[in-house]
């Protein structure tokens, strides 16, 4: 057995687990030794069953008596009773739907059972124990100790896992430190073998983070090495030099019913500046909501176009794809450029360039014009980077809140388009402010404009942190705001299906709440009981693309009143003659991500409100909710949230893969520079890594879990 062995080599794998491991991308022997536990038990302490508290976990060491199946007459299922006794009493045990564990376990075996004391009608007993026999030759795996858990996928126990990872642990002698040597030491890592060791059967929990830092430090160092490299791999590629059209941009401009910011004209010459270049252009457009993107992209697309490239426009929806394209359109019609619209549904959109006529033509039809570059400007969602989609000369690509549209999907587009090895240049949009350490990190490889002004002015938005006793007066006053013609959104959060714990008792099994029944009770009871006179629409992910299309077009056009929705109308919706906003369990969100939300009102600049109602009545949730109150600049509530929650919540955080304990160490903005810094020097070295070539192979996998999507 060696790291690269397939795992059918340890004893015990055959085809029937070989298969549901590769499910978790388990297929050596080295990823099963990298699949990190979830959690761990500490049952490390021994407890006197005369201490034993109900409701409590906890581990007993003792001899087995009395163990005996029986089978329950009405649901059918096996229990396996016995008593454990120790010098200080007695305690009876309980199993669920394990008959066999009466040929395991014989009355006098000596056992160690970790597990949690329950009391019902019957009696108190240990309740479906996690057990192990005491010998004087081997470690405790299961109990005893601190005891990994694994996280439950495929059916696979923890059980079993902690069995073939004890098998699989001979085979650390032969893995080798990936990093290079010097970082190891500088900053006092675990060593690789024994931190692998650590991650599954620690000796304590202070050697347990030790291994933990390891990782982490490991990760974040290879996403700032593969970050980095992504930059310089940039530097090296061509692009096209597409001139500035500068009579075009101009006419766009002044055709415009407003003028644009100082910072919007500073951005849009920084991208002009930039697709001059024979470099391709990396950019990132960084504004607010409401802050005018839209119209700086629409202006670097026309002088794209303008010199005969084509344009990619990309959004996350369909929604907010299908407001880009006339969006785009309607800036542009007076332009003479033919602007396509897709999505992997079967739409079949085509605006011509004759003012605000579409025309619809079939789905390969667009295509064929594609590919003859009779389409100049193409906007969707990420159906444009399919195999299908083929561009005569792809200039430029735009890409909204699509933080993970790097140098692979950049080169998967060149190859789509007939101008072979020239690079498109990439401007990206976000209105998700984020804290420096992040951008340092997820950005690393962009250059930044920023959009700091609002162009319609400060907003007039009042936000409230409410309980269920004022909702009465919430809803009196979203009465007023439509009775003055306004509009409301009423936003139901995602509620996670909670994971099934093996160790936990088994219980009936709950119906799971599903964010679409969130909404869905919301939207019967706002519509069937509280707002009967009005227009009370549903939005969610799950419905189809026409019907979304239609649901949002009733919503601007003023047919409907209020539209209760998930949280897919977090990123660029335009209505803005939405006053009125409640978040329902608000909590359950972030302060960016609720921040965007608040940013969907108010944007005709009239007084608006945004009210949250937290689930939670915890302190420290409403003290976070009521930061908002407070703070209404994007970024402080970003750096607020990454300190509250975490990274996770930042959109583009999550997509790269980055294990939990990773995660931590985004928050440390010391931590992050060193790393980076360490990363440059190596790459500055040998950005090839030709010299680590270890280091190289983590990169690669690194690369291919930051790329699953
Ligand atoms: P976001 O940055 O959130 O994508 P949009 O591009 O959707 O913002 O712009 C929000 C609204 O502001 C749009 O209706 C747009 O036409 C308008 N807008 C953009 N720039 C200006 C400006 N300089 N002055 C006034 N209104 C503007
Ligand atoms: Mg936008």
């Amino acid at each position: 057995m060696n790291p690269d062995s397939l795992i059918t080599t340890i004893e015990g794998i055959g085809n029937f687990y070989q298969k549901k491991l590769q499910f978790l991308g388990i297929k050596t022997i080295k990823d099963l030794l990298m699949y990190f536990p979830a959690r761990y038990d500490d049952f490390s302490k021994i407890t006197d069953i005369s201490d034993l508290k109900i409701n409590e976990r906890a581990c007993i060491k003792g001899e087995i008596s009395k163990i005996s199946n029986i089978r329950t007459r009405g649901r059918g299922m096996f229990l396996t009773q016995a008593v454990v006794n120790d010098d200080t009493g007695s305690m009876k045990i309980m199993w669920f739907n394990q008959p066999f564990l009466t040929s395991t376990l014989k009355d006098n075996d000596l056992v160690c059972l970790a597990g949690k004391i329950v009391s019902v009608k019957g009696g108190v007993y240990l309740s479906n124990p996690i057990y192990e026999k005491i010998s004087d030759e081997k470690e405790l795996t299961h109990a005893g100790r601190i005891v990994p858990v694994y996280r439950l996928t495929t059916r696979v126990s923890s059980r079993w896992f902690r069995f073939v990872m004890k098998k699989a642990m001979p085979v650390l002698r032969d893995i080798k430190e990936p990093l290079p040597k010097e970082l190891v030491r500088e900053n006092n890592l675990m060593e690789i073998t024994k931190a692998i060791k650590q991650m599954h059967f620690p000796d304590s929990w202070s050697s347990l983070r030790k291994a933990q830092e390891r990782f982490a430090y490991q990760e974040v160092f290879l996403l700032e090495l593969f970050v980095l490299k992504q930059r310089v791999k940039r530097m090296k590629e061509n692009s096209i030099s597409i001139p500035i059209k500068l009579e075009k941009v101009k006419k766009l401009v002044e055709s415009l019913p407003f003028s644009l910011t100082i910072s919007q004209k500073k951005a849009v010459w920084q991208i002009l500046k930039d697709m001059e270049k024979t470099r391709p252009m990396s950019r990132l457009l960084q504004g607010d909501v409401g802050s005018g993107k839209t119209i700086v992209a629409a202006l670097a697309a026309l002088n794209a176009a303008k010199n005969q490239y084509q344009v990619a426009f990309m959004a996350p929806t369909e929604i907010l794809a299908k407001q880009h394209f006339e969006t785009v359109h309607n800036f542009l019609k007076d332009f003479n450029v033919n602007i396509g619209f897709l999505t992997s549904k079967n739409d079949k959109y085509f605006s011509k360039k004759l003012k605000n006529q579409t025309i619809e033509i079939s789905k390969a039809k667009l295509l064929e014009k594609t590919l003859k570059g009779e389409i100049d400007i193409i906007i969707g969602t990420h159906s444009l980077i399919q195999k299908k989609v083929k561009f005569k000369k792809l200039g430029l690509v735009i890409v909204d809140e699509q933080h993970r549209f790097g140098v692979e999907q950049r080169s998967r587009l060149i190859k789509s388009s007939a101008q072979k090895g020239l690079m498109p240049h990439l401007l990206s949009m976000t209105a998700t402010p984020i804290p420096r350490t992040l951008a340092l990190t997820i950005y690393g490889d962009l250059d930044i404009s920023i959009l700091d002004q609002m162009p319609r002015g400060p907003r007039d938005v009042e936000t409230n942190v409410v309980t269920a006793s004022e909702i009465k007066g919430v809803y009196s006053l979203i009465r007023k705001e439509i009775d003055k013609g306004r509009q409301a959104f009423v936003i139901c959060p995602r509620i996670e299906k909670k994971e099934i714990d093996e160790d936990e008792e088994i219980s009936p099994m709950k119906d799971a709440w599903s964010e679409v029944a969130a909404v869905e009770e919301e939207y019967e009871k706002l519509s069937k009981e509280i707002f009967t006179e009005f227009n009370v629409a549903m939005m969610h992910g799950k419905l189809g693309s026409k019907e979304k299309e239609r649901i949002m077009k009733d919503f601007k056009n003023k047919k409907t009143d209020i539209l209760v929705s998930t949280s897919v109308i977090e990123v660029g919706i335009d209505i803005p003659n939405a006053t009125i906003m409640i978040v329902e369990g608000a909590d359950r969100f972030g302060l960016a991500q609720l921040h965007q939300f608040r940013g969907r009102i108010g944007r005709s600049g009239d007084k608006s409100y945004f009210l949250l109602f937290p689930s939670a009545k915890s302190k420290d949730s409403i003290a976070r909710l009521e930061s908002l109150v407070k703070i209404n600049d994007g970024l402080t509530l970003a750096e607020s949230d990454l300190k509250f929650r975490g990274p996770g919540d930042f959109s583009g955080v999550r997509q790269w893969g980055i294990p939990d304990m990773a995660m931590e160490s985004l928050k440390d903005i010391k931590m992050i520079e060193k790393t980076r810094n360490a990363a440059k020097a190596i790459l500055e070295k040998d950005w090839r890594l030709k010299t680590y070539p270890l280091l190289e192979k983590e990169l690669d996998r690194f690369n291919q879990e930051a790329h699953m999507e």
